[in-house]
């Protein structure tokens, strides 16, 4: 048995590691239900670091089909952690999980947190274990997991998306208004064959925010190439089936409109890391100190299959 008093044995460390979007439920399920009881259990406690590094470390099968009581306890523990500690007073004006948001590659973390062994993160030079100890980044770290797993679910997540996405962001958003800086054929083309086998709900759902957001252009005499169009429908139709088909929770009128391509293409690249949804939650006004969720916010219905199914649809209508 796992000695739950001492630092965890680095054989489970490695169990957590070699877990993927692509290990099987009956495989991961068991490893990420055991981690989610233990934090639960002392979501506050002096080995909340350890079971929140399991579950970042596991976050890419979390975010993809973990089996349903799985799923729940991550996220239910996730949170719990995250008002544990995340409200406690602390001397840094940073922490370190905040430099590895830009690194976050389709929302999910492959690299080390630092959590198991109190060094920072790659890529954090001034990192010291004060820091990547403190409550302040673990529970950074619990809020950036939970808002892969489900987002728009936590708030105080630092605003702010990658730098590959802000760069793909401005070169769609030339497209979008009309006045590219490179070929925009080939820009739609890269950004058509860009989806991940296994997205995230956040990725997934930006992906095809930004198709809707571009197809005007590619549908138009802009484009002469029919191989634009093709290569977003092809990236469309490979996108449907990979939607939860979960059912709708919103009232009507509650799914976002995306009249706007600017806007849309906007929010089709922010949907995919915490730090954009962040940016999104800002601009929908959400109060920063509030912890709760709000059910009357309707910004998950930028991630709602339904609204995304007929999104898509529509869509595949005006590049027919
Ligand atoms: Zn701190
Ligand atoms: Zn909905």
């Amino acid at each position: 048995m796992i000695n739950t008093t001492g630092p965890a044995p680095d054989r489970l460390a490695d169990a957590w590691q070699r877990v993927r979007d692509t290990s099987p439920a009956g495989e991961a399920d068991p490893l990420v239900l055991d981690c989610a009881r233990r934090l639960a259990a002392d979501p506050g406690g002096e080995q909340a670091h350890v079971w929140v590094a399991g579950l970042v470390a596991m976050s890419g099968h979390l975010a993809w089909r973990p089996g349903r009581e799985a799923g729940h306890a991550a996220l239910d523990a996730l949170r719990a952690a995250v008002k544990e500690l995340g409200g406690r007073p602390c001397p840094h004006d940073d922490h370190p999980y905040e430099a590895a948001m830009d690194a976050l590659k389709d929302e999910v973390w492959r690299g080390d947190t630092g959590l198991l062994t109190g060094e920072p993160a790659a890529g954090d030079g001034d990192g010291d274990a004060g820091r990547v100890l403190c409550p302040g980044n673990v529970a950074g770290w619990a809020r950036l997991a939970a808002d892969v797993i489900a987002p728009f679910s936590v708030r105080r997540i630092p605003v702010g998306a990658p730098k590959h996405h802000r760069s793909r962001l401005s070169i769609l958003s030339g497209i979008v208004n009309d006045y590219p800086y490179g070929d925009p054929g080939e820009d739609l083309i890269d950004e058509a064959a860009g989806l991940p086998a296994r997205p995230t709900r956040g990725v997934l759902a930006g992906y095809l925010v930004t198709m809707n957001a571009t197809c005007w252009y590619a549908a138009s005499e802009r484009i002469t190439d029919r191989a634009v169009p093709d290569a977003m429908i092809k990236g469309i139709e490979a996108a449907l089936p990979l939607l939860d088909d979960g059912p709708c929770a919103h009232a009507p009128g509650e799914h976002p409109s995306t009249d706007d391509p600017d806007y849309a293409n906007r929010i089709g690249y922010l949907l995919r890391s915490p730090g954009g949804r962040a940016e999104i939650a800002e601009d929908y006004g959400w109060d920063e100190e509030d912890e709760e969720e709000h059910e009357d916010e309707p910004l998950d219905a930028w991630v709602c299959p339904a609204f995304l199914h007929d999104l898509a649809e529509e869509t595949l209508t005006a590049l027919a």
